[in-house]
């Protein structure tokens, strides 16, 4: 009976913040192990309750022997396939072809899997990402509303932010990878962000191609991912120290019943979220990671801001949150993945992750979760 009381208090408090929280949601999801990393006697660290309210939603992580609950409003288990990942998200993506802002953000530590959420394993068709996914599905979905008067045309354009540097990922000088890593970016380009009044982003000389179909899309993806930014720490050879953000601006027109719709869908693979003492960092390295957690930072004190209707939202605290002001209030939908391995090693970085995903999910009312 004791349960049961425990359970249907967290459902009534899970629904009062679904309604008080308005349009933000965050979804963990947990990494497979892969194949040269061993649990060996190590005890594992996530447990998924499977009581019904719970299903899908919970997860518990042991850390020393002791045990935190998180609650999200899902939780992808290490199988998950990620087809079954972007069902959960196409209702979503689908709104801004309504004239929705929508923001998807990948939050975790290296190596978690927010690059493979994103942008899936290249070359593989099932394994796709929820970019790729998202794409196909407004291209086809643009289709068929043409039967109904429907008229789009879509933009894209790519950048990262780096040490708090914009860099465009689609100019063509910039496609070297050479010059995106010099410290003042492209001679003469200032990338300076501004707002109009009908809410629209404008970042100065950043690239905007017009694209008629997905596999367009995916031409111009390749070319980002050859320009972005890498770096080495001692977690990843490949580790992303930057924020890649995709942006698709949809303007639709009904010439039968002159509606018009402006929407946006941005896409955004997060830098790594480690804390310093584990990236051993030090000189340009430290540079990064301050700059990263910087940024992380000012995200959530903007969705913390925003939650708590605050009469200041310090957007202009980081580029990322400025550049993303429009998307981020009013009436757009944010969704944020917070990616965690099933690594041992690394329950100190994923119990952050989980912490920080956790304080976005629910610190609008101020209700004890069960987390430690
Ligand atoms: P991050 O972008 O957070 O640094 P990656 O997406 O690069 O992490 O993932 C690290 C490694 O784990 C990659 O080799 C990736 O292919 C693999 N990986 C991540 N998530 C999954 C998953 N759900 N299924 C299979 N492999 C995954």
């Amino acid at each position: 009976v004791k349960i049961n009381e425990g359970e249907e208090l967290r459902r009534k408090l899970h629904n009062t913040i679904l309604e008080l929280k308005g349009n933000i949601r965050v979804f963990c999801r947990v990494r497979p192990l892969l194949s040269d990393e061993d649990l060996g006697k190590e005890p594992k660290v996530y447990s998924y309750p499977t009581t019904a309210e719970t299903l899908g939603r919970s997860i518990d992580v042991i850390q020393n022997g002791q045990k935190s609950y998180f609650t999200f409003d899902k939780v992808f288990m290490p199988d998950a396939a990620q087809e079954n990942v972007f069902v959960e998200i196409s209702q979503l993506v689908q709104s801004a072809l309504d004239g929705y802002k929508v923001c998807i953000f990948a939050y975790g530590q290296t190596g978690s899997g927010k690059t493979y959420t994103m942008m899936g394993r290249p070359g593989s068709p099932t394994e796709k990402g929820l970019i790729p996914r998202s794409l196909e599905q407004i291209f086809q979905t643009r289709q068929s509303l043409q039967s109904q008067g429907w008229k789009y045309e879509m933009q894209v354009s790519m950048l990262e932010i780096y040490n708090e540097m914009i860099r465009d990922l689609l100019s063509a000088s910039q496609s070297c990878s050479d010059v995106s890593r010099t410290e003042s970016g492209v001679a003469g380009k200032q990338y300076a962000i501004k707002h109009d009044a009908n809410g629209n982003t404008h970042v100065s000389d950043l690239t905007i191609v017009d694209v008629r179909s997905s596999r367009e899309v995916s031409f111009l993806l390749d070319q980002a991912a050859r320009s972005r930014s890498v770096g080495k720490t001692q977690m990843n050879e490949q580790s992303s120290r930057s924020h890649f953000v995709f942006t698709l601006r949809i303007s639709g027109a009904n010439e039968s019943t002159e509606q018009q719709v402006q929407g946006v869908l941005n896409l955004i693979d997060l830098a790594g979220s480690e804390r310093l003492s584990k990236s051993g960092a030090t000189g340009d390295r430290l540079k990064e990671t301050q700059a990263i957690n910087k940024s992380l930072s000012s995200l959530s004190d903007v969705i913390f801001a925003l939650a708590k209707k605050e009469d200041h939202v310090p957007f202009r605290n980081s580029k990322l949150t400025y550049l993303l002001q429009p998307c981020l209030g009013g009436d757009s939908k944010t969704l944020m993945f917070v990616n965690v391995s099933p690594e041992p090693s690394s329950v100190g970085e994923s119990l952050c992750s989980l912490r920080f995903a956790a304080r976005v999910n629910a610190c609008e009312i101020g209700i004890p979760r069960r987390q430690t």
